[in-house]
């Protein structure tokens, strides 16, 4: 027997299919002996390969085909084990197919999940979209494949039942979402099948991501099987409704299950790590939450036999066309992305254009060709099969749907700063509480010593009271004991000189020891005295209890700064996720609008003047609040912080408050463009070089502030970070600065003296447009200036711009393929030919030719017309194209 092997261009089993993708956290089972092999690792943003799989299903013999064919052997013949099917083309003759998967009459609706349906499950559990596919001839078991209930018998459940089973156990309810839509299209108008009266749904491409949306879509949010059986069985009654009312059949439309999954990922750790007591202590950078969203597409197409045998006419030949256009644009598409062909027309019917993304897009895709045994069809199971191979070739890049969840992010951060605020105000009241009662205990002991102090001093006062009236009385007694002895003696006329000289010893031994006793209570009474005197003067005495409350203070304070700053920082990280979410989302409302040099910079996060008050609402922005609640004092002493972090912080949101003019007279005051200069001065860190300099440049927008930055001598520091910066946002930030100064007519010469137009042309090294812009910009403002000085007659000779060797930038960007910088270099030069002293050089330099372009070529007409009227104004211009023979 003869046999013709279709192989297809991509092999079963080729290595760009193995190639693995991301993994996921749950382990999970490989999928039975399939080559729908599951990957498992990618990075993120790396699109890989995935050649649309395609399996081929045989119906079993129907009772009549039993009765019919009798007689007859099918027309096929499956190898499952080889992973072919052999057509026959007549008794002897037949052809060979490969395809992914071989299923037989045979296969349990639980194997044909398995191999057919599971992987692309994991895949868009995972965050890949998806899509399962059934084409084939009415009949052939493309509805029994994907949409059987299994009601009365688990084992028959089909293909849309056993995904979302998958689904929901892999899901997690806190922080996932499932929500499922269920559509029919019918001769190309897309109906809801659950909401009927819903009956005209429009198909909305993005422009930018060319994802599809169908707004007006019923979706249901799906939390566990039952509800999702009820969907489909809610789906089906409509379906057999809408049909019944058309007159038709539902295997004449294509019916469409889109399941929507929502998962949130976090991939790093906490904000704020706590210490064993308790206490928070540091921050580390926070990481931002990611969604992934992604979408599984179930697709009962609806049948493919041919127009002719459907025997139509009338409405049902209009159908038969709606239905095949359809199905034919489909044909069509696979078969130019089959043949690598450069158009593919997606375009041509409703069907095509919603399954972009799943041929030839980023989801991963598997198709299910269903065919009957009966050799009466043969043409149709040929036609099929034909349709499946070339399906095979089709090469998918499968993407990974992530994005960053900022609402989470602000959400978390203002949970964070929240718990922050009562952690402070529950430290600063517990150390009050403390504060007060460690005075009132030293009140009372300071008390409780005054108090024995002043009882022992009692007591010894009484003692030495009570001893001295004692002694007083003892030789009181003695006094007139002797005196009636000497009267006795002088009596009786004996030895009086001997006694006496015996009691006076005694007496004056008598008085020393008194003596020697009142100055031992003297010294008592002075050692109490001063001991008193520590107890009342704690401060002088340096008391211990006192100096550890000291410590104790100043430890509260030095935590209670850092809370403050760390509070600071929260902030503004809220601020810059508010910022972030605040550009994304009018990002999506229609694109960036155009932006000068000191309203935008996405890395230094300037806030418009609208993001400072909400003009709709009236509302306070972030930025506003923190400003009033911190105190500009504060924010500009944090520059200054000895933490790095901080003061990058701090100098964002100064820069932030410096982009509105209303605050910019308040920061010059409050000292911040002296503490910006002295950031640029000490530069550290290229990210707060950056933003002082987007700072300055800001306030440089403002005259008063400019003569300011050049008596601090910011030109010179300026032109200092324009030698040493690589960045090309650094340098657009200073060059900006520059420029704007460049517009002052009274700081003009001090501006070229102290090098800023030097500055200037060392910044064109680094060749960004966004850079260039802004140095063409600073030499439009200085050529005015300049010419305004000279038409004044301030200024003579050549112009300072020449001297200082601008000329040939100038000539050589005046025609740049970028508009801004052309339009100012085209003023510049207007500027300059407007005087005589100028045109020698000028015609030397070649500025003369873009002059005479300007004046035909410019798309403004002021600057044509200035060109014109300078070029045959000027003397020197005048003869030189006279002396080239050009009539002007
Ligand atoms: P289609 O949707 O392609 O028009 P259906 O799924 O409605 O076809 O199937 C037609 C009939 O064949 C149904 O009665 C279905 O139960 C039966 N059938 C289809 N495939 C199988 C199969 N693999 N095993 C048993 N019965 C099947
Ligand atoms: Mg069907």
């Amino acid at each position: 027997m003869a046999s013709n092997l279709h192989r297809n261009g991509a092999q079963r089993g080729s290595a760009k299919f193995d190639r693995p993708l991301k993994p996921r956290p749950r382990a999970s089972s490989p999928s039975p002996g399939s080559g729908f092999r599951r990957p498992n690792s990618a990075t993120r943003n790396d699109a890989v390969p995935g050649r649309v799989r395609v399996a081929v299903r045989l119906r079993p013999r129907n009772a009549e085909e039993e009765m019919a064919d009798a007689d007859f052997g099918d027309c096929v013949e499956l190898q499952p084990e080889l992973k072919r099917l052999k057509l026959r083309r007549n008794n002897w003759d037949s052809d060979t197919f490969e395809f992914d998967e071989v299923l037989t009459q045979s296969a349990s609706q639980k194997r044909v999940y398995e191999v057919v349906a599971k992987p692309v499950v994991e895949s868009v559990l995972d965050g890949y979209n998806g899509t399962v596919m059934a084409y084939g001839q009415t009949g052939t078991g493309k509805t029994f494949t994907l949409g059987q209930l299994g009601e009365g018998d688990t084992s028959s459940r089909g293909i849309m039942v056993r995904s979302m089973e998958d689904i929901l156990a892999d899901l997690s309810p806190a922080t996932d979402s499932v929500t499922v839509s269920y559509l029919q299209l019918y001769m190309e108008t897309l109906q809801d099948l659950l909401n009927p009266a819903n009956d005209n749904i429009p198909i909305v491409e993005d422009p930018r991501t060319g994802d599809v949306s169908l707004p007006g879509a019923t979706l249901v949010d799906i939390r566990d099987q039952q509800s999702f059986l009820e969907l489909l069985r809610i789906g089906e009654a409509n379906r057999v409704a809408a049909n019944t009312k058309m007159n038709t059949e539902s295997s004449r439309s294509h019916a469409m299950l889109t399941v929507h999954i929502k998962r949130s990922v976090v991939e790093s750790e906490d904000i704020v790590s706590t210490s064993q007591n308790g206490d928070v202590s540091h921050l580390i950078k926070p990481s931002k939450p990611l969604v992934r969203k992604s979408k599984l597409v179930v697709v009962d197409l609806a049948g493919s036999e041919r127009v002719h045998k459907s025997g139509s006419e009338g409405l049902m030949l209009e159908e038969a066309k709606s239905i095949n256009l359809s199905l034919s644009s489909l044909g069509k598409c696979i078969n130019a992305l089959a043949e690598n062909n450069a158009h593919v027309p997606f375009r041509d019917s409703k069907l095509t254009r919603m399954l972009r993304d799943s041929f030839g897009g980023t989801a991963r895709t598997s198709l299910i060709v269903t065919i009957g045994p009966s050799p009466r069809h043969r043409g149709e199971t040929s036609s099929t099969i034909l349709f499946g191979q070339r399906a095979m070739k089709v090469e998918n890049m499968l993407k990974i749907k992530e994005e960053f969840d900022y609402k989470s992010l602000s959400r978390k951060l203002e949970i964070q700063l929240d718990k922050l605020i009562a952690e402070n105000e529950r430290q600063q009241k517990s150390f009050e509480d403390d504060i007060e009662k460690i005075n009132l205990e030293a009140q009372c002991r300071i008390m409780e010593a005054e108090r024995k102090f002043a009882n022992e001093f009692e007591k010894e006062k009484l003692k030495c009271q009570m001893e001295y009236m004692g002694i007083v009385k003892e030789l009181e007694q003695k006094l007139v004991l002797n005196q009636d002895r000497h009267d006795c003696h002088t009596d009786n006329g004996e030895g009086p000189a001997q006694s006496s000289a015996d009691e006076v010893a005694e007496l004056k031994m008598l008085l020393e020891t008194e003596s020697n006793r009142r100055k031992a209570a003297e010294e008592e009474v002075a050692r109490l005295k001063w001991q008193l005197e520590k107890y009342t003067q704690p401060e002088e005495g340096g008391c211990f209890e006192i100096t550890k409350l000291h410590n104790l203070l100043e430890d509260e304070a030095h935590q209670k700064k850092k809370l403050e700053e760390e509070i600071i920082i929260l902030r503004s990280q809220l601020l810059q996720s508010n910022y972030e979410i605040e550009q994304m989302r009018r990002c999506l409302e229609g694109g960036s609008s155009g932006s000068t040099f000191s309203a935008t910079d996405s890395s230094v996060t300037q806030v418009r003047h609208s993001q400072f008050k909400d003009a709709a609402n009236g509302h306070k922005s972030p930025v506003a609040t923190l400003f009033e609640q911190v105190g500009l004092q504060k924010i500009l002493s944090l520059l200054e912080s000895d933490d790095a972090n901080v003061r990058i912080h701090a100098v964002k949101v100064v820069a932030n408050l410096a982009a509105e003019e209303a605050n910019q007279k308040r920061i010059v005051e409050a000292g911040g463009l002296t503490s910006l200069l002295t950031l640029l001065r000490r530069y550290e860190d290229e990210t707060v070089r950056r933003v002082a300099a987007g700072a300055i440049a800001n306030l440089a927008m403002n005259e008063a502030n400019q003569e300011l930055i050049m008596a601090e001598g910011g030109i010179t520091l300026l032109s200092m970070a324009a030698s040493d910066a690589e960045d090309p946002q650094t340098l657009r930030m200073v060059a900006g600065a520059i420029a704007n100064l460049c517009g002052n007519d009274k700081i003009l010469m001090t501006l070229r003296s102290q090098g800023g137009i030097k500055a200037l042309l060392g910044i064109v090294r680094c060749g960004h447009p966004d850079v260039l812009s802004q140095v063409a910009r600073g030499i439009a403002n200085f050529a005015k200036c300049e010419s305004r000085a000279s038409n004044q007659g301030i200024k003579t000779g050549r112009s300072i711009l020449i001297e200082d060797g601008a000329l040939p930038w100038i000539v050589q960007n005046a025609n740049n393929e970028a508009a801004p910088i052309r339009r100012h270099i085209e003023l510049a030069l207007c500027h300059l030919a407007q005087h005589e002293a100028n045109a020698k050089d000028m015609i030397s330099g070649g500025a003369l030719w873009e002059l005479v372009r300007i004046s035909t070529d410019c798309s403004r007409e002021d600057i044509r017309s200035l060109a014109h009227k300078t070029l045959s104004s000027i003397t020197a211009f005048k003869s030189e194209l006279r002396r080239l023979r050009i009539d002007y």
